[in-house]
């Protein structure tokens, strides 16, 4: 008998009339012949109620405590849920993470999962019962409870859809499915049919809270066909599933952390090993850092910034302060009240122009970027937080987000190109994940190295909106794809921009660059066609803080510098000088066991 895993958030079991709404449901899963497994959240603002009261009686929380609290949420709602069952005629039994046997590691509220057990749950599925799951915890080693990090019941219930081999994990939610990007920031955002894993999987870690990012990586692993539904009414919502709709849509959708923080190392010594030090001191607190950009100055110094979410800033200062008293020298500074926008899709590896016309939006709402950075199917920016919304609301309105997706590509500005990005090899992904020995283990499967690549950099350009845009409408229109783009933290009101382009058109480029933007007489254009990108191909890289650590570490014992950095959920790349390529391809095949 196939089984169903059923999850209800928060908002849909707020009152015991959404609680009766979602026991109906289940039973008629089961009444069309599944065994039904339904996951739940603590009821309403109630998890929030609990942290605010933590917070009333201290601002340190003893962490392993918060997880003893913020488990009763998800208990009490169990209990109800159950309840809800029996009165209207069906058997259930409720079960607590730790009842099921969610083995997790031990760092309290930020917890992985192991191993998951299904006897106990089999037995019951078995004996006619809906297993009414607790979401969002589990227990370690020594019995101590734990919980996954905030949204985490949805990686309870895709973790338990994949140990239970489940046909479908559905995910009920207070929104009608996936959106091009949160409707309570642009009302015209509309609702996407279909989505890729990878494409889920950006959106989530870069703020679209309507799905925990984890909860994607376990759907990608173990294959599991995801949908998140409406809980008010019966649409049928979006398909989470392993390849993009075809045509693939140039941007997806649009994602936002509204309270994203930078944190800038300056004046550290610029050799190798700093880039590792950095992530290895931020991997020992589990931060998942992003944009990160790195700026070799005059006198043999460097500055590295990156950026971490609110929650996790008070501790990278620490970690940053740690790293800088390694180093020996240099100088911790931030940035506050900021915002990362980003857009996803995966047919932006086969378009050109699609940065060009990100940063054009910006610009006419003279939106100023502050930092930049791109992955294979993602471009973000930092910006100004006051700005973030008109940010969203300009990006999702110029992508034609808010009309059918078919006119997007039809756009002069977004042209289709030859699509040559490598494939990743589902294969081999599969072979991976089958050996791990904890279910949330890092997937590396690939590592790949791109040697076709220049790097052009333009130093010292003056900080004001449009800049980027200009720069990169110019390549555009040259016909010229660019690939990593990374612009770093101004100083003095100057910004330096990088980016890759194919090696034989770099001095096209250059010349392009040269006769058609005026960019002021202290601008210093440079380029490097000795380069390599290398890089490790996986599954949720950039969550999974260890892979940076173990990346960056070896290049570090191998003494290879690192010029360029890009991080995202399916790769994590490094620029390096090309002379060194097989060397860095070798030591990083080895230290992720890829024969
Ligand atoms: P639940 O309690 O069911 O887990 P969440 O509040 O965690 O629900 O997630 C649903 C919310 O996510 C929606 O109400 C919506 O405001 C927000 N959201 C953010 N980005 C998106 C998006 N791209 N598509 C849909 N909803 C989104
Ligand atoms: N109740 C937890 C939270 O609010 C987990 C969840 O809802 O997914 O973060
Ligand atoms: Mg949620």
């Amino acid at each position: 008998m196939s089984i169903i895993v059923q999850k209800f958030g928060g908002t849909s079991v707020a009152t015991a009339e959404k609680i009766r709404n979602a026991a109906r449901r289940a039973i008629e899963a089961k009444k069309t012949g599944h065994q039904v497994v339904l996951v739940v959240s603590a009821r309403g603002k109630k998890t929030d109620e609990l942290v605010n009261l933590a917070a009333e009686i201290t601002d340190r929380p003893s962490p392993r405590e918060m997880d003893v609290l913020l488990s009763t949420g998800e208990q009490e709602t169990i209990a109800l849920m159950s309840m809800a069952i029996h009165s209207l005629g069906e058997s259930a039994v409720s079960l607590t993470g730790p009842q099921i046997g969610i083995l997790t590691d031990n760092a309290s509220t930020k917890a992985r999962i192991q191993q998951i057990n299904t006897s106990r749950m089999r037995e019951l599925l078995d004996a006619g019962h809906i297993v009414v799951a607790a979401g969002f915890q589990g227990h370690d080693r020594h019995g101590n409870i734990t919980t996954l990090g905030r949204g985490g019941s949805d990686t309870t219930a895709t973790a338990l859809a994949a140990v239970l081999n489940a046909s479908l994990c559905e995910i009920y939610t207070d929104v009608e499915g996936v959106f091009t990007t949160d409707p309570r920031i642009v009302p015209e955002a509309r609702q996407v049919p279909h989505i890729s894993y990878d494409e889920m999987l950006e959106l989530a870690s870069l703020g679209a809270g309507v799905m925990h990012s984890r909860s994607i990586e376990f759907a990608k692993k173990y294959r599991v066909p995801l949908r998140v539904r409406p809980s008010f009414n019966d649409g049928m919502g979006t398909l989470i599933a392993a390849t993009p709709s075809n045509p693939p849509p140039v941007v997806t959708g649009v994602a936002l952390v509204k309270d994203e923080m930078r944190v800038s190392l300056r004046d550290v010594p610029n050799r190798p090993g700093v880039m590792s030090l950095i992530f290895s001191e931020m991997a020992a607190r589990k931060i998942p850092i992003d944009l990160v950009v790195q700026d070799a100055a005059e006198g043999g110094t460097a500055e590295v910034s990156f950026t971490v979410p609110r929650g996790d800033f008070a501790d990278a200062l620490t970690a940053a302060e740690q790293a800088v008293s390694k180093l020996g020298s240099g100088s911790v500074h931030h940035g506050t009240q900021l915002a990362k926008v980003s857009i996803v899709g995966s047919g932006m590896q086969s378009h050109r122009g699609v940065a060009a016309k990100m940063f054009q939006t910006l610009a006419e709402q003279n939106i100023n970027i502050l930092m930049i950075s791109t992955g294979e199917i993602k471009i973000s920016v930092l910006i100004e937080a006051n700005r973030a919304e008109d940010a969203v609301r300009a990006i999702h309105h110029s992508f034609g987000l808010d009309q059918p997706f078919s006119s997007q590509t039809a756009e002069a500005t977004i042209e289709p190109v030859k699509h040559n990005a490598p494939v990743v090899d589902a294969e081999r992904e599969q072979e991976v994940v089958l050996r791990l020995a904890n279910m949330e283990d890092i997937v590396v499967h690939d590592v790949l190295v791109d040697s076709n690549q220049a790097r052009i950099t333009i130093k010292n350009v003056v900080d004001q909106p449009g800049i980027a845009a200009r720069l990169f409408a110019a390549v555009a229109e040259g016909g010229m794809m660019v690939d990593l783009i990374v612009q770093n933290v101004s100083q003095n009101g100057r910004t330096n921009i990088t980016f890759t382009i194919p090696r034989d058109e770099c001095q096209n480029c250059l010349q392009l660059i040269q006769n058609s933007l005026d960019l002021g007489d202290d601008v210093v254009l440079s380029h490097n066609d000795n380069i390599a990108k290398v890089s490790v191909a996986g599954i949720g890289l950039r969550s999974h803080t260890g892979v940076g650590e173990k990346m960056f570490g070896v290049l570090a014992e191998k003494e290879i510098n690192i010029d360029l950095v890009g991080t995202s959920e399916m790769r994590m790349t490094a620029v390096i000088d090309r002379n060194h390529a097989d060397r860095a391809e070798k030591a990083l095949s080895e230290i992720f066991h890829i024969d």
